[in-house]
């Protein structure tokens, strides 16, 4: 017996990619800003905040009772996929508290959770530490009994949105038994600090902060789900946040939408796709404005196959000139026993025939022609360019 699987989006699928891609929208008018200042200051912040609320994404992952919306993971799949278009990691501005706090008892629901939903407090999760990165149960942080509390003591590496979170999550082995357990750290409690804050190869909204833990004090209502259960709730976390950046990355493959959102996107010289080819790509939302794409059979591999392309100021438009060099071997010999011989055979596989046999070849529309558009923003000299 076989079954088709069905992986056409539902109404429902289809209505909430809208949303997400709406809100996407939305926080990527913040991307040069972030990009440019390294985060975003506190009004940019609060726009995104009430963009969130008002789309209803806030808190996809928590229950609707709670004030979450609730979403089902393949629900929150499709949000984070829209989401996973947006540069400078902007997506975790939609704040998803960490899944480990669906954990929490009444009270502990009331301080943390609840105000983390609607946005008003926000998390941090402090697991991994110079030693202790795949393998958790390497974890050396301690929490030592205390009367009725604890008194926690470690460093915790990688610590993501630790530079503007109020709390942190913070696994420890506790107690006697070693135990690995959960605990509801206070940002602002007595010995919790920032050691350093490294430099990432990427652009970040938040920051990934070192954190030290001196002896800090929680009371026994900073256990979170229980003593023990420490790895079985960092395993949950581990698995949704995962899923949710492999989601994200569907996002940010595509790339055409992204390079729709920058109006400074001229040409997109896209390579190695063993295809001559040049053709507009208007932006969908005004198809006025666009960029021209231009793929070329493989230059790398092929160094006989070689597009130039040129960017000429014309003042009121710009030419992009593009123009094929190519040797010119008789292509289709008869034999290999000559260097002409195997310069033809390797002009021909790499599809460097002008307007041959070969359809990855192109046409001379795909070679050598002269491309106009207007130019997105004034148009100077590099200072110095002149001497
Ligand atoms: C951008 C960023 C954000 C992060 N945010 C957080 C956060 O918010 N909170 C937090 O607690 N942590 C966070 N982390 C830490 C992250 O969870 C760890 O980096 C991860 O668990 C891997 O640990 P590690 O870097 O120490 O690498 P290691 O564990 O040292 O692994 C190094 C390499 O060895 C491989 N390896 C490890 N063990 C084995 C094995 N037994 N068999 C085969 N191969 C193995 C790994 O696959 C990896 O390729 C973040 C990391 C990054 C980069």
């Amino acid at each position: 017996m076989t079954t088709d699987m069905e992986f056409a989006y539902t109404p429902r699928l289809a209505e909430l990619r809208q949303q997400a891609q709406a809100l996407a929208a939305v926080i990527a008018k913040y991307e040069d800003e972030c990009e440019q200042g390294n985060g975003l200051g506190p009004d940019a912040h609060q726009a995104i905040r009430e963009a969130v609320l008002a789309a209803g994404l806030q808190a996809i992952n928590v229950p609707v009772r709670w004030g979450g919306a609730g979403l089902s993971v393949l629900e929150q799949v499709v949000v984070q996929d829209s989401l996973g278009s947006l540069t400078n990691a902007l997506w975790d501005t939609v704040w998803r508290p960490a899944n480990p706090l669906l954990a929490c008892t009444p009270s502990q629901r009331e301080r943390y959770l609840i105000p983390a939903v609607r946005g008003e407090r926000r998390d941090a999760v402090a697991i991994t530490e110079e030693t202790a990165g795949s393998d958790p149960s390497a974890v050396r942080t301690t929490a030592v009994k205390d009367g009725d509390g604890y008194r926690i003591t470690g460093n915790k590496w990688f610590v993501t949105v630790g530079d503007v979170a109020d709390f942190l999550i913070v696994l420890a082995v506790a107690g006697p038994g070693d135990a690995p357990t959960l605990f509801l750290v206070d940002r602002d409690a007595p010995g919790v600090s920032i050691v350093r804050t490294p430099r990432y190869t990427h652009t970040f909204v938040y920051e990934h902060p070192e954190f030290a833990f001196d002896h800090v004090r929680v009371g026994p209502d900073a256990v979170l789900g229980g003593v023990g259960q420490g790895y079985e709730l960092t395993r949950g976390w581990f698995t949704e946040e995962r899923l949710m950046i492999a989601a994200r990355t569907i996002g940010a493959a595509d790339l055409l939408a992204l390079l729709h959102r920058f109006p400074n996107v001229v040409l997109w010289l896209n390579g190695h796709t063993h295809t001559n080819a040049i053709r507009p790509r208007r932006d969908p939302a005004d198809p006025a404005r666009g960029f021209w794409e231009v793929t070329t059979c493989a230059v790398v591999d092929w160094p006989c196959q070689t597009r130039v392309v040129e960017i000429l100021d014309h003042g009121e438009y710009l030419s992009i000139v593009t123009t094929m060099v190519d040797h010119d071997t008789p292509t289709g010999a008869a034999s290999l026993e000559t260097t002409d011989d195997l310069a033809a055979l390797h002009r021909e596989l790499a599809a460097n025939i002008p307007w041959g046999t070969a359809t990855l070849a192109g046409t001379p529309r795909d070679r050598n022609v002269e491309l106009r558009v207007i130019p997105p923003f004034p148009l100077g000299r590099l200072s110095g360019a002149d001497s």
